[in-house]
């Protein structure tokens, strides 16, 4: 189907509503434009998102198997040393293949501390570093005790400490318990690990301005943080919403504030394998939002200008189509006033000669198309100059002003059409109309016209009278519009020759009858 508005734009005579569907078009391409935009933004919020997401739980499951993987050596070493205590032969052996047997499997790794075992008591039988000095009792340390208390405490993860052997070097015990042939508590053995292994492994991650990597023990204090303070080590995060939800799972997502900091982030968390270890990588909220968001300013920006400026655009283009077409109004409507001045007679007000013809010519190609007859009277005021003479020009407007309302009484039917054919002299187009119509309608004029007794004293009848012509044409046949016209003048010459005040058919047979006055029709 073809838009019709499109039709009547193209012949550049756009309609108003032509003009609302265009507006309409044009705010719905800005309104596209911009839903698209944030269509688009959301779905770059939510790929930041997962690309977040996605990262930091890839980072947590990287770190938390190299720290498994470390943890787990040192377990070996510590294993090692239970396992040689527990030879029999360990007393009798030279001193050099005790330490061998006892520290051999030590891993060479440079953040693991000393070794060390100790007896029920917590005094040190053992260790791997050899300068240290004096005796050492260690039934202080919260391993020794858990060990102690629990039997089943397995490896043991210790919080924080300082190291007495170390210059104070912040540390973490890796211990196990040593078991008697009768499952009596045979002491501890345990391993330092330097909370340095943490810090350069947590160096070298990108996390943006304000992440966090945490490792937790199991009952939430805090083990190690980037970044780092010293007041946040050991601090007990185990009520915390977020580690009660790391607790509920192996692994996961969660965003949320930061205890230790207030900062929000994404926290991808995770339980290092076989270890009673937690470990979480977290990026800020604000750096996953910076990254769409940038671009959203950017792109947001641009859409909202390009939308503005096609609403704008239809806005002006609507105001300057309406602008046109009402000046285009204003142009026909002075275009019709002065088509209408032009074809009105300015003293009486009816057609003049010019919109006469155009209108008999009209109306004689319609009469050819439907076959139909078509009458014509032309009237002449009698003795006008005579009027003129005696009363004055003015009264004689007045008196041409009276005529017309008489013959305009009875030339109203559609398709009919009264003009001033010039001076006091009229015509009337009877459309549609035979002999006997043409010569009803003519009589009446003629008796309306003396009806109004207007005196005239150089009339003989005493008024003012008309003399009417009359012709009827059947176009069809053949005839000229011109003989047409002429047939009806020389009726009209008729009427005046016999006496004035009366009508005269063209070629007519039978006499008109005037109804009020004595009979004074003649035929030419
Ligand atoms: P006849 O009966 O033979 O028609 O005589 P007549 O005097 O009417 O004819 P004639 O053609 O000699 O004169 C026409 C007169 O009509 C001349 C003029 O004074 C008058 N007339 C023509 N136009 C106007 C007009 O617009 N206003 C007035 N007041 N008189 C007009
Ligand atoms: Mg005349
Ligand atoms: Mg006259």
């Amino acid at each position: 189907m073809r838009l019709a508005f499109l039709d009547r734009l193209r012949r550049g005579v756009p309609s108003v509503s032509a003009i609302r569907w265009l507006t309409a078009l044009g705010m719905a391409v800005a309104a596209g434009t911009l839903g698209l935009g944030v269509m688009l933004l959301l779905q770059a919020r939510t790929d930041a998102w997962r690309q977040a997401e996605q990262a930091s739980s890839n980072l947590v499951l990287a770190l938390s198997r190299d720290i498994a993987r470390n943890i787990t050596l040192y377990d070996l070493s510590i294993q090692g040393l239970r396992d040689a205590l527990a030879r029999p032969d360990i007393d009798t052996i030279s001193e050099e293949t005790r330490r061998m047997a006892m520290f051999g499997r030590t891993a060479s790794a440079e953040y693991l501390g000393t070794l060390i075992a100790m007896n029920p008591a917590g005094d040190v039988i053992a260790n791997s570093n050899i300068d240290s000095r004096g005796p050492l009792n260690f039934a202080d340390r919260e391993h020794f005790r858990i060990h102690r208390d629990q039997p089943d405490a397995g490896l043991f993860i210790s919080r924080p400490y300082r190291s007495r052997v170390r210059d104070g070097e912040l540390s973490i015990a890796i211990s196990r318990r040593i078991t008697g042939p009768d499952g009596s508590f045979g002491g501890v053995v345990a391993g330092s690990l330097r909370l340095a292994y943490f810090r350069d492994l947590f160096a070298k991650l990108n996390l943006g301005s304000a992440g966090s990597v945490t490792v937790f023990g199991s009952e939430g204090r805090v083990i190690m943080r980037r970044p780092f303070k010293t007041e946040d080590l050991d601090r007990d995060l185990g009520a915390t919403v977020s580690f009660r939800k790391y607790l509920e799972a192996e692994s996961g997502t969660i965003i949320g504030k930061a205890a230790l900091d207030g900062v929000e982030r994404l926290y991808a968390f995770r339980h290092v394998p076989n270890l009673p270890l937690i470990l979480s990588v977290a990026v800020a909220v604000d750096d996953i939002n910076a990254i769409w968001l940038h671009k959203a300013i950017t792109v947001g920006s641009v859409l909202i200008l390009l939308s503005g400026a096609t609403v704008a655009l239809c806005l002006l283009f609507r105001r300057e189509i309406l602008r046109r077409m009402l000046a285009e109004d204003g142009l026909r409507t002075a275009a019709e006033s002065l088509a209408i001045i032009a074809a009105t007679d300015s003293l009486t007000g009816i057609a003049n000669r010019r919109a006469f013809e155009e209108r008999l010519a009209a109306e004689w190609r319609r009469s050819i198309r439907a076959e139909t007859s078509i009458g014509l009277l032309i009237l002449d005021a009698d003795f006008f100059k005579r009027f003129n003479d005696a009363y004055g020009h003015p009264a004689g407007d007045d008196a041409l002003r009276a005529i017309t309302t008489c013959i305009t009484r009875y030339v109203a039917r559609p398709g009919d059409t009264a003009a001033r054919y010039g001076g006091e002299e009229f015509i009337a187009l009877l459309a549609e109309t035979d002999e006997a119509g043409a010569l009803k309608v003519a009589e009446h004029i003629r008796a309306a016209v003396a009806a109004m007794a207007l005196p005239h004293a150089g009339n003989p009848y005493g008024h003012v009278t008309v003399s009417i012509g009359i012709a009827v044409a059947r176009p069809w046949l053949g005839v000229s519009q011109t003989s047409f016209l002429s047939l009806a003048d020389a009726a009209l010459y008729s009427a005046k020759d016999q006496g004035r005040n009366r009508c005269c058919m063209a070629g007519g047979d039978e006499p008109a009858r005037p109804e009020r006055e004595p009979l004074l029709l003649v035929h030419s």
